[in-house]
């Protein structure tokens, strides 16, 4: 096909940037304002994370039939997901189901990466240039780069040196990826390399795996979709959305409310082997207490070590792979036969916790003066979460302001979805929101609407421009922090932290907060009028239109999960 010719010189209402499950819905909704978008890209094809991430054993972790958008009735009906979590092909496969069914293909450029953006503030208009030479204009700059999409790649001495075969599980080979007969190396031991290492392992001759840190992780019990199920839900799908909506991460499953250092010790066992035989993120909500209350982690903490050293034969493995931190405290993973792998006799575990890796060599990786012998390496090295995508473009705000300089001590933005001095600036999942701590789909739907409706009101309003006020910004900022340290998630260093970016600084990024709590403050600051936000140009009328509001983000706090004050209100969850 002839490459396109770059676009110059065209003025759109809007460009989003990413064209994952946050631009594709974007895209939609602000098409269905009569607005004129352009998206671009930088993936060969939509989908955003499940485009890329193509890594064996990739799939969701939160359970497909939730795992899904929920603003199209006649989507959920239609579509069917195969498994209880679906494979990352079939979840990219719906992700071009939905870009085919509501004709969202000739809006987005693909295979075009957005390198800067620029405000000008005589013209009102973001000036975006692509690495396909483009130069075009746009109202408003929506940024839907992912919070998990700048893959981190640590620069091992002497790595140019290594003749054998590198991948990043977060940028993998469309055409796969064959280890049979191969010496296979894998850094990392987080999610992406707990789903993918069992998988590599039976193809590999020899797999080595790099652990820094070991991780916890609760098995998924993966199933085939049972139909009854899914009948139920769709039966009843309003409702199981609504649930979702009310609980702290977005999702919906069973909860305890109950302390665990309130049961006695049989009650928590017990009560624990009925959560991890439901398996997955769930088990978080065998207490209510987990992530708040080191006492009662550390009893979850130790009945996951004890099934891990049920599983692994070798004790001295096992003791390896037994974490000794705060029970998900980094993201928990959920895996299939991840721990059984090490009692293979071709796979072993490489303890790089007190020494780190050495330096690559032509033929494999030295760690300890000893030199192992590799044809291939997987770097499961997770990414520069939340900021990195943001980190690679050049954007500019008034006076020139790069954003890269306001955020060196830590992103700051307003709510997560906006940042002052970047007018008409928006995020999808930013910084400073639930995001990466709730279901991610239900994350972006409710910043896509909260925006479209911004965008909806002021283009009724005849506004120029919106952006937060820095006093509001600073005391977001603040809450954002003040609530992290309520929980035992910010006490690690884990990438919500931004801990395994070498000089990244230190800032607990996602608000933990909780889903409702989070959406219920969206919508006051949009019902008065946009709380917090300057908003420029608008015309002189005395009577000023209704702010439109997407009813379903009409939140009711479930008292069951949540206590009224704030601070219970950050209870519970979230993943
Ligand atoms: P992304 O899907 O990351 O899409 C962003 C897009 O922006 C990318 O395609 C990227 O190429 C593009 N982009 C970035 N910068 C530029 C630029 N400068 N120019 C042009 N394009 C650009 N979340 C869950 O809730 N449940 C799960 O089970 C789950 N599983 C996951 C599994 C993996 C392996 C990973 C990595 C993440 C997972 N997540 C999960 C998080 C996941 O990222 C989100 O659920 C969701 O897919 C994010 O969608 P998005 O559109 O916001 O971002
Ligand atoms: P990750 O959780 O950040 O794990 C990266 C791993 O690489 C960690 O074990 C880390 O060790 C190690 N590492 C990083 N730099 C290293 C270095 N220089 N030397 C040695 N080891 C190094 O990344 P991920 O596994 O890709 O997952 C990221 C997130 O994506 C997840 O937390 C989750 O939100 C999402 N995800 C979800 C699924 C799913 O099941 N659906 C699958 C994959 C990813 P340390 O811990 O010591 O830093």
């Amino acid at each position: 096909m002839e490459p396109r010719p770059p676009e110059t010189e065209c003025e759109f209402d809007a460009v989003v940037i990413g064209a994952g499950f946050g631009g594709l819905y974007m895209l939609h909704r602000l098409r269905s304002l009569g607005l004129t978008v352009r998206v671009y890209e930088a993936g060969g094809g939509v989908g955003g994370t499940w485009y890329w991430n193509r890594y064996p054993g990739a799939r969701c972790d939160v359970e497909s039939m939730q795992y899904s958008y929920s603003f199209s009735e006649e989507l959920e009906q239609e579509w069917e997901w195969s498994e209880k979590y679906s494979p990352q092909p079939e979840i990219l496969k719906y992700a071009n189901h939905v870009a085919d069914k509501f004709n969202l293909h000739d809006n987005i450029y693909l295979s075009t990466r957005v390198e800067r953006a620029v405000f000008d503030e005589n013209k009102n208009l973001w000036f975006i240039h692509t690495d396909r030479g483009d130069r075009v204009s746009s109202q408003f700059c929506v940024m839907a780069v992912g919070c998990l999409s700048a893959a981190n790649i640590p620069q091992f001495e002497k790595l140019e040196c290594f003749n054998g075969d590198i991948y990043h599980t977060g940028e993998w080979p469309h055409g796969g990826v064959d280890f049979t007969g191969k010496n296979v190396g894998v850094i990392g031991t987080g999610s992406s390399a707990i789903q993918s290492i069992p998988i590599i392992a039976q193809q590999a001759k020899s797999l080595k795996v790099f652990q820094r840190t070991p991780n916890y992780a609760v098995p998924a019990w993966n199933s085939k979709m049972d139909p009854g199920y899914e009948k139920e839900v769709k039966a009843n799908y309003p409702e199981l959305r609504a649930k979702a909506r009310s609980r702290p991460a977005g999702v919906y499953f069973p909860f305890n409310f109950q302390p665990a250092v309130e049961a006695s010790e049989s009650e928590r066992l017990s009560k624990y082997e009925e959560f991890w035989k439901r398996g997955g993120l769930p088990f978080l909500g065998a207490f209510g207490d987990l992530l708040f209350n080191a006492e009662s982690n550390e009893t979850a903490a130790e009945f996951a070590r004890k099934k891990i050293r049920e599983i692994v034969k070798d004790p001295i493995t096992a003791d390896l792979l037994c974490p000794q931190n705060t029970f998900g405290c980094k993201r928990l993973c959920v895996d299939t036969g991840y721990f059984e792998v090490f009692n293979e006799p071709h796979v072993s575990l490489i303890d790089i916790s007190e020494k780190p890796i050495q330096e690559f060599f032509e033929n494999g990786i030295i760690h300890d003066e000893e030199n192992y012998q590799l044809d291939s390496v997987v770097f499961a090295t997770g990414f520069a979460a939340m900021t990195g995508s943001f980190d690679k473009i050049e954007i500019r705000g008034r006076n020139g302001l790069s954003l890269i300089d306001k955020w060196a001590a830590g992103p700051r933005t307003y709510l997560g979805l906006s940042t002052a001095m970047f007018p008409n600036f928006f995020m999808i999942t930013g910084p400073g929101s639930p995001s990466v701590l709730a279901s991610m789909i239900q994350s972006i739907e409710q910043h896509v609407d909260w925006i479209v409706d911004c965008i909806g009101h002021l283009r009724d309003i005849g506004a120029h421009t919106i952006e937060p006020i820095d006093k509001y910004e600073d005391d977001w900022v603040e809450h954002v922090n003040e609530v992290s340290k309520i929980s035992l998630r910010s006490t690690c260093s884990s990438w919500y932290v931004g801990a395994n970016i070498p000089g990244k600084p230190r800032v607990f990024m996602p608000y933990i907060g909780g889903f409702p709590v989070y959406v219920d403050r969206c919508n006051d600051v949009m019902t008065k009028g946009f709380e917090g936000f300057l908003i420029d140009g608008k015309r002189p009328e005395p009577l000023m239109p209704k702010i439109r509001f997407t009813e379903r983000w009409r939140v009711t706090l479930d008292k069951d999960v949540m206590s009224p004050a704030d601070l219970a209100a950050t209870r519970g969850p979230v993943l």
